[in-house]
This record gives structure tokens, sequence and C-alpha cells, in this order.
């Protein structure tokens, strides 16, 4: 029987520290050579083990491979120049020094393939892996060769296409893309950011997902949150064309932000990620806020196409908080379930 309101996380779990520096994004690696092949799958057995402790539904690798969800995508394509690096403002908020483009961009081989194989082994739970979005991936580079956000994004989606066909190959049953810029840039998502996610997911008949989100719970977003006004309505500019997209699943923010909730009632039909869970705090949501949280998401989502989940990855947090979290996600759910049932 299938699983009412299946819960998942949107993408990364906290590292051990024997790994990488705890509680830090682009956190430098703790090992090296051999030691680090096998500290990555240790991790992701971990994090495994723990999602299913806990009871999450539809579980992921908590990206322990992965320094950053961006970044290690970009690191095995050719054409970029990590040591050429400018300054750029990533999502119109914070500067940051990025590697350029400077040729024709190509994928030589598969990115994660090994790993979801791998995590596909260690379980017989459907799994979720996520990839970063055309948008997002454009929004992190210096491009000196294209010129075209455009052209450069048609490009990447043409690679996480490649990249998505292997990964449905090994057993993955969800592919989410993760695309924060959709949140920001409103124009260009109509025009062509849509279109780009479209032709990531050309032929694929594992699901499909969009996850669009305020990011991390990082000082630059948490900053950039507060001067956004007492109502987000940044998901209104898009959802009228998500909704007719071929994406399957949308996963979006919720619990704890200005986001009104009846803009879900303009994706109607689609299946949607509820993010519970807020991943710019350190507080442990009670099982009782998240049940709220999920209760009010059902005034517009069918409770069939209801998915529990994470506001945002949790790399930032504690393994602790991160644990308690994913907990009350569970719990929550549960509650709802009863409800419903
Ligand atoms: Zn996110």
């Amino acid at each position: 029987m299938k699983t009412l309101l299946p819960t998942s996380t949107a993408g990364s779990l906290p590292k051990p520290s024997w790994l990488a520096q705890p509680e830090t994004l682009w956190s430098p690696w703790a090992l090296e050579g051999e030691a680090l092949v096998e500290g990555k799958h240790d991790a992701l057995r971990l994090s495994l083990q723990e999602q299913q402790k806990v009871g999450i539904d539809i579980v992921s690798d908590g990206e322990q491979t992965r320094q950053h969800f961006v970044t290690t995508f970009i690191e095995h394509l050719t054409g970029v120049d990590f040591e050429n690096r400018r300054t750029v403002k990533i999502r119109d908020r914070y500067d940051a020094k990025v590697p350029t483009v400077v040729g024709k961009v190509s994928r030589p081989k598969s990115v994660f393939v090994e790993d979801a194989k791998f995590l596909r082994q260690q379980t017989d739970k459907p799994i979720k892996w996520a990839l970063p979005g055309p948008m997002t991936m454009i929004d992190t580079l210096y491009d000196a060769h294209y010129q075209s956000r455009k052209k450069l994004a048609w490009e990447f989606a043409k690679i996480l296409n490649q990249e998505a066909k292997d990964l449905e190959a090994v057993g993955v049953d969800i592919i989410q893309f993760d695309e924060p810029a959709f949140n920001v840039f409103f124009d260009d998502v109509n025009e062509w950011g849509i279109a780009c996610l479209e032709r990531a997911v050309e032929g694929l008949k594992c699901e499909t997902a969009v996850h669009i989100c305020y990011g991390y719970g990082i000082k630059a977003n948490t900053d950039w949150k507060k001067s956004l006004g007492t109502e987000w309505r940044q998901y209104e500019e898009i959802f009228p064309k998500l909704k007719e997209s071929s994406i399957d699943i949308i996963s979006l923010e919720c619990h704890n932000s200005r986001v009104p909730i009846e803009l879900l009632a303009l994706i109607r039909g689609k299946k949607v990620m509820v993010g519970a869970i807020d991943v710019a705090t350190d507080t442990i949501e009670s099982a009782e806020d998240v049940a709220n949280t999920l209760r009010e998401a059902l005034k517009y989502v069918d409770a069939d196409k209801l998915y529990p989940c994470t506001n945002c990855g949790m790399a930032p947090l504690s393994r602790d908080v991160a644990r308690g979290k994913l907990s009350a996600l569970h719990a929550g759910a549960e509650i709802v379930r009863r409800e419903i049932s």
C-alpha cells in the first residue's frame, strides 16, 4: 500500500565531523585520497540509517559526498576554469568568487551515478536524488564564453538530462532540481527558466521535482528575507507557468515563512513537497507545529499529492538538531495521517 503523506528532506544533511568541518557551507574535507572515498561512503550509510531510523519515507544520500549542491556538480564538467575566479553577485544577494566558463561545457562522465548505485544497494525505500537546476548553476558562475545566461542554462539543461537519465537507470525514483534562483529572476524563469528545466527532464520516466526555497539558513539569506516585507509573494510570479510544466512535484518553503499558504492554490493538481521544517533556526519544531503546517497546506493540496518535507537542506545545522527536526517531521506527518485516514 502506498504511504499517505510520505516524508522526505529537501536535500543536504549535516556531515560527521570526521568527514568535514561541521555547520559550515563549502566546508573542506577532513580526509583525503582513499580515506576520503571510504569516509564519504560511510557517511552516506550513516545518513541513510538516521533517515530510516526516524521514519523518513523517501530517503536520500544527504549529499554526504558533495561539498556543495552546485559547485560539486560543476567541478565534474569541462569548460569551467576553477582557478580563474571572478566576483559575481549570487541571486542578486551576496558577492562570491566563482569559477569562469571558458569554453564549451560538457560532462565527460557521470557525476553521481556511482554514489546513487551505492545508495540504491543500501535500501529498498524510494530514493530521491537532488541535482542543481540550470538557472541556479549559471548564477554561480562567471560566463566568459557563451555571454548569454539563456544559452548557458540550455547547455547545462542538456548535461543535466544526461545525468538524470543515468540516475534513473540505476534506480533513482525521484530526481529533484534545486532552483532557488527561481525565487529571484521571475522574468527569466517565465521566459526560459522553466523551459530549461523541461529540457533537463526530457524523456525521463521516473518522477521529477523542482525545489524552490528561500535558501539555507545563512546570514546573507536571513538578511534578505528580512527585506522581503510581511508577505512573500515570489512564488505567485512563477506558479502559473510551473503548473503547466511537465515537472511532477514542486518543493516549497512553507513553515515559518511569510509565504501566504493560499498561493498553493495556483499549482493545484501538482504534487507538493510542503516544507514543514524551518532550517534557519536551531529550535526543533514540535510534532504539532509540523501538523499545523500540513493541515494548512491540505486546504490547497489534495492529501494524495502532499509530501511533508523540510524547507531546504540542513547541511549547516548540527547533527543533533537535524535529527530532532527529522523526528518532528515524521511525528507531525503521523498525526495528520491519523486525522485524515
Ligand atoms: Zn533550498
